[in-house]
Order: C-alpha cells, then structure tokens, then sequence
C-alpha cells in the first residue's frame, strides 16, 4: 500500500512543471461551463490547479473534500486549454491528479459500476445487448417522456432518453425530396486509390451506432480509401483515463499498439472524437511507465486521424454526392476541437453535401454536458449544460444538429428530446453517406 501511495504521488510531483505554466491570469474562467454555472473560483480551471498544486505541495490532502469534488465536478472539456494564453495543459494535469483523487477515496458507485461495466467485456457485452433490445421495443422513448426528473427514476428518464436518441432515425432522410437527375450529373467520379487505413470501431460506438461505423467504412471506400479490418482492437481507454484510471487505460493503449501494429495501414482512423483524442495521447501515456511502449505508442499516435481530417482537411476534397437539402447546426465534440484542435474539416465535410445548408449555432465551442459519463453521473449540472445546448440547437432553426462524438449525439439528443423537439442528433459521416447513397455510389443504394 506504500508503495502504491508512493508511485500515486509520484503521479502528481511528475506534474510539478506543468502546472507551473498557469500565470493565474484567469483568461479560461468565462470558457468554463462549470464557472459560468456556479460562480466558484474553486469550480473554474484556475481554481481546480490551485488546489492540484496545493496537493502537490503537501498543503492540502488529496482525501479533502475541496480537492475530491471540484475535480470531480469538471467535465474534462479542456475549453479552457484553447484558451489559455499560457499553454497550460489542463487536460494532462487533471487525469493525474484524479488518479491521486480515486485513490485517496473512491468514486461514486455508479461512476465505478459504469468505468467497470465499459472495461469488462463479460459485462459489456451482455448491457449492450439488452440496451439495443430495449431501445428496438421503442419504450426508452415512453420512458423519456413519462418518468419523474427526480431520484433513480430521473437517472433512469435520462438514460432512456439517451438510448431512445442512439436510435436510427430515418425520418429526417425520408422527409428529403429524391435527387433529380441533374443532382446526379454533378456527381464526382470514383478517386483514383489512396491509400490503406483502419479505424477504431469502438467500444459504445459499436454497439449503438454501428451504422455510423458502417457508413464510416463505405464513405472511406467511396473516397478511394482501402479499409482493412484489425480484429484485436478494444475500447480506447479514455472514460477510464478521464476517471483517473489510467492503469486501465493503459492496458487498453497497449492492447490497441499492439493490434494495429502489423496492419500494413497508412492511417488509423477515428470516427469519435473522444477516442481519437486518447488515441493521440497514448504515446505520453504509455511512456510514463515504460520508455519502449511509450515509442510504440507515439507511432501509434502520429497516425491518428479523424475521418473529418482524411476526407477534407487541408487540401482535401470530398467527393461528391447528390444533394440532400438539410439546414445543419455543427456542434463541434470537445475532444475534438479543444483536445485535436480539429476546426474547419468537419465543416468543409458538411458543407460540400450539396444541398447542406450550415446554420450558425451559438456557443458552439460549449460543451454539451455529456462528457462521457458525467452526463449520468451528474445528472443536475450536466442537464443543465445540455439544456442551454438545445435550446441553442432550437434556437438555430436546423433541422439537425451534427458532432461527431456517440457521447455528445446521446447527450444533445437526448436533452433534444426531453424538451419535446424531434430535431435528430447526426455523426457528419451519416449525412455524407446519405448523400453518396443519393448518388448511387454504393451498389444498389439509389
Ligand atoms: S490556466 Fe491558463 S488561462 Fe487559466 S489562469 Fe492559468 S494561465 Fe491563465
Ligand atoms: S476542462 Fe472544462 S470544465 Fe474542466 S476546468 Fe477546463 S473548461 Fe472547466
């Protein structure tokens, strides 16, 4: 047990360097959505590294309740690194101080059966299994609608909720008029072949939006991507670094190292936000504890990409699909515009969509709320951050709402839902394969 409290504070004095980049000049407070909530120095970026640094310096103990609920009570956005004119790297920081954290008093129960359930395969598989069952009986919508917003019975209305927006909608492609001919003389011709890749397919991914993967695979082929499978791949690992689990995240990196390895691919592609992120990160992971990993692991993480990057980043072009006339409000997953710092390739993807008409959104740059877990395990502050985002996805007049994120599509969709509005929540892959479908690319779509 010494030794483990040991190689825990060691965690944090690693870190001593880093945090102190921050100049306490208080630039990231108003991109908080925790500050700008509650108001609590202690609950915005510049107060929650204090108080790491306060660990660190053995002023205060990591066991305090101010160190345990402020950490726990960030969402792991990250808004306030795109801020920070200092370039702290809050992200890093706060996945080893809630390493200390956990470990000088555990979590909530649900946050441990939660992380637990994702880790555990036996476990997994069978809750996936049920879910997609309970959402195919079409009661998590009833659920949704019914329930009390109070106790067990409002964190079960919120996970209906969610699940009921996981759904496949075909209402909002049905409703589009047919493509004329003329759409289908615009059509580009198939691209000469590019290269080979793979994606992550994905742990919540795959089990309740395989047909964002499934459209991932088919829009890749069709912009002259060879996709090749890897088999031996698993969950990404970053619920479990975000909760300061990073022994497991670890294990997780490696499985994925290792499997991708031989694969003979040019790229590694991500279609969710949340894991391209982490995957970036597993070099930094990896080497932290063995040098030789974290080498594998960086080669691993170079060849990281978001699908969004591949098809239309700079100086790419997406092929071109039939019009599929849509007012889209895009609203960028965190991991992805604050952890990659990806901005204007999801974008050019939507807007190449003929027909795609991109509406602005306010505060797009805000978190959803949904930080993988947090929505559920804080039901009160996560809904309320939801809420302003779809009312501002209301407000915005599309007719729906694109990210590239299963958390964030669950979160915006489900709290979408909860205010009675049938605005559907997209992955930016989905409208784009609707449109190649449009154009016949794919054997027998049209
Ligand atoms: S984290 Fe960055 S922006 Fe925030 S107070 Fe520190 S230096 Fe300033
Ligand atoms: S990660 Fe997000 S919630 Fe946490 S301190 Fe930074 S801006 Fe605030």
């Amino acid at each position: 047990m010494a030794r483990e409290e040991a190689r825990l504070a060691q965690a944090l004095e690693g870190q001593a360097e880093r945090l102190s980049h921050c100049v306490h000049c208080g630039f990231c407070l108003p991109a908080c959505p925790t500050y700008t909530r509650l108001g609590d120095e202690a609950d915005s970026p510049r107060g929650r590294l204090h108080l790491m640094g306060a660990v660190l310096e053995g002023r205060l103990d990591p066991g305090a309740d101010a160190f345990q609920e402020h950490l726990d009570r960030c969402l792991g956005c990250r808004a306030c690194e795109t801020v920070c004119p200092s370039g702290v790297e809050y992200g890093h920081l706060l996945e080893r101080a809630r390493q200390v954290a956990v470990a000088a008093r555990p979590p909530s129960r649900l946050q441990q059966a939660l992380l637990g359930a994702i880790g555990r395969r036996s476990v997994f598989l069978p809750w996936m299994w049920a879910s997609r069952l309970f959402r195919a009986s079409g009661l998590p919508a009833a659920a949704a609608r019914h329930l009390p917003d109070r106790g067990l019975l409002g964190t079960v209305k919120l996970g209906s909720a969610m699940l009921a927006a996981s759904a496949p909608s075909r209402s909002w492609r049905d409703r589009r008029p047919p493509p004329s001919p003329a759409h289908s003389e615009a059509e580009s011709s198939r691209p000469a072949p590019r290269g080979r890749v793979a994606f992550l397919t994905g742990c919540v991914q795959d089990q309740l939006f395989h047909r964002v993967n499934q459209a991932t695979r088919r829009v890749l082929e069709a912009n002259g991507w060879e996709v090749v499978a890897v088999p031996d791949q698993g969950c990404c690992g970053a619920l479990h670094a975000h909760g300061g689990r990073l022994d497991d995240a670890r294990a997780m990196a490696w499985r994925n190292v290792r499997g991708f390895q031989d694969a003979g691919i040019d790229w590694i592609v991500a279609n969710a936000a949340g894991c391209g992120a982490a995957m970036k990160e597993y070099g930094e992971l990896l080497g932290e504890v063995d040098e030789g990993r974290g080498e594998e692991g960086e080669a691993f993480s170079h060849r990281v990409v978001d699908v969004t990057t591949l098809l239309a980043g700079e100086g790419r072009t997406p092929r071109v699909g039939a019009a599929l006339p849509l007012r889209v409000a895009y609203d960028p997953p965190c991991h992805l515009l604050h952890a990659q710092r990806v901005s204007g390739p999801p974008e050019r993807l939507l807007t190449s969509i003929p027909g795609i008409e991109l509406v602005p959104l306010a505060d797009a740059d805000e978190c959803c709320g949904g930080a993988g877990i947090y929505g559920i395990t804080h039901r009160e502050l996560g809904g309320e951050i939801g809420g302003d985002k779809a009312a501002a996805v209301e407000a915005s007049g599309a007719e729906a709402v694109a990210t590239g994120n299963p958390g964030c599509m669950m979160q915006i969709g489900a709290q979408l839902r909860l205010r009675g509005s049938p605005i559907p929540a997209l992955h930016p892959i989905e409208i784009l394969d609707e449109s190649y479908r449009r154009a016949g690319f794919y054997p027998g779509s049209r």
